[in-house]
């Protein structure tokens, strides 16, 4: 039996990472889990669940500190980080420094810092097992976290376009924050729904794909696939190519983290219709002029390096929650990044510098 800590248990992922845990009572334990203001269900949780150790970050005098304890605990064999940015990156070094395995959701965690963070997971032994769907699907066709990619020429991660797929600038800039939330294939939560109407999110799993796998960033291009049925093709070097496929439903690479490297159904607690490839349409589609762009901040960013990284993901989750209380347009999301990347002076990255530019965005007062 497996004993498992969860961060951000009220959260998208979190509670489908319960769903997978509660379709398998006998695999997996709950010891710890996290929520920050959803009392309510986190009460819940607590109660069917019941961990040892619970945090709530809203209430918490030092969240940090608890959240970076929590995934210490001696006793975790398996560590989910499904909080939204900058509140997972800090968690996620404290994990890996105490060696866990980790099922990330926390992308942002990697954007920020993913040298670093492969480094020290080296270092420390630690194993980091993706949970969002495009990596899950590098991971599944071949290619080996932390190792490299031996043999692949290179990879395609698929992005839906958007809820806003081919809008103009003109209708773009009347967008509110709920049609921005409103994703055509996937149901997340409020920041990484707006990062991916804004295709911001592609940018940033291109700096996650480079770092779990080890990719050189010319490597890794993007397609725009509307069904979201096909997360990532890997290209190999003798012309084969893998392409992993299946409904969007994150408890799939959900399970497949917990379950480290195995398929095992989870078709009892969700039923998902599967694939009747009879009746399907695939369609891809290069990136459109707004899409590159946003695809280009994170190539930018990657071979900029130093801090280049972390200002974009940091900025960007300063503009999402500007745009979020209404306070900028969808567009000024983009005109944020670009000021913040254009004033950045760049210099070396670390984990004090990490800390000196989250207290730069202010980000304890979101
Ligand atoms: P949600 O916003 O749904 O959940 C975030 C969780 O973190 C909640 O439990 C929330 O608590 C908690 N939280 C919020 N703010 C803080 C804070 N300041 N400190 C500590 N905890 C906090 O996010 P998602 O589940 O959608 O996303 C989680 C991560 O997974 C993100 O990095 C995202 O990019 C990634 N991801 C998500 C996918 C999805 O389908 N949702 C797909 C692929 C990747 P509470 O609700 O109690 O306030
Ligand atoms: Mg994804």
């Amino acid at each position: 039996m497996k004993k498992i800590v969860i961060l951000g248990s009220t959260g998208s992922i979190g509670s489908q990472t319960l769903d997978v845990i509660r379709a398998a009572p006998s695999e997996f334990q709950v010891i710890g889990l996290s929520a920050h203001e959803n009392t309510q269900r986190f009460e819940e949780q607590v109660r069917e669940f019941q961990p040892l150790h619970v945090v709530q970050t809203s209430v918490t005098e030092n969240p940090e500190s608890a959240l970076c304890a929590l995934v210490s605990l001696a006793e975790a064999d398996i560590v989910v980080n499904a909080l939204a940015g900058f509140s997972g990156l800090m968690p996620t070094i404290a994990a890996v420094k105490a060696g866990k395995r980790i099922a990330l959701a926390n992308k942002e965690s990697l954007v920020m810092a993913g040298e670093l963070i492969m480094k020290l997971a080296a270092q420390f032994k630690a194993i980091i097992l993706p949970i969002d769907s495009e990596p899950s699907a590098i991971w599944q066709a071949g290619a080996v976290v932390g190792a490299g990619a031996p043999g692949i020429e290179k990879v395609t991660l698929t992005a839906s376009g958007g809820p806003f797929w081919k809008w103009k600038n003109k209708e773009l800039e009347k967008v509110t924050a709920a049609q921005a939330i409103k994703h055509p294939t996937w149901k997340m939560g409020e920041k990484i729904s707006i990062d991916s109407a804004t295709l911001i999110n592609k940018a940033f799993e291109i700096i996650e794909t480079r770092w779990l796998f080890n990719m050189p960033l010319e490597r890794i291009d993007v397609a725009i696939h509307r069904q979201s049925l096909m997360h990532a093709l890997v290209h190999f070097n003798d012309g084969n190519v893998q392409a992993v496929l299946s409904t969007p439903d994150m408890r799939i690479p959900i399970s497949y983290a917990l379950f480290y490297n195995e398929h095992r159904p989870v078709r009892r607690i969700n039923n998902f219709p599967r694939l009747d490839f009879s009746e399907l349409q695939l369609t891809f589609e290069k990136p459109d002029m707004r899409a590159q762009g946003a695809l280009n901040l994170g190539y930018e960013v990657l071979a900029a390096g130093g801090i280049a990284p972390a200002v974009f993901c940091l900025s960007d989750e300063v503009a999402v929650n500007k745009f979020l209380k209404g306070e900028i347009s969808f567009l000024g999301i983009y005109e944020f990044i670009r000021r913040a990347l254009d004033r950045m002076r760049n210099r070396p990255l670390s984990i004090e510098v990490l800390n000196e530019l989250a207290g730069t965005f202010n980000l304890g007062n979101l």
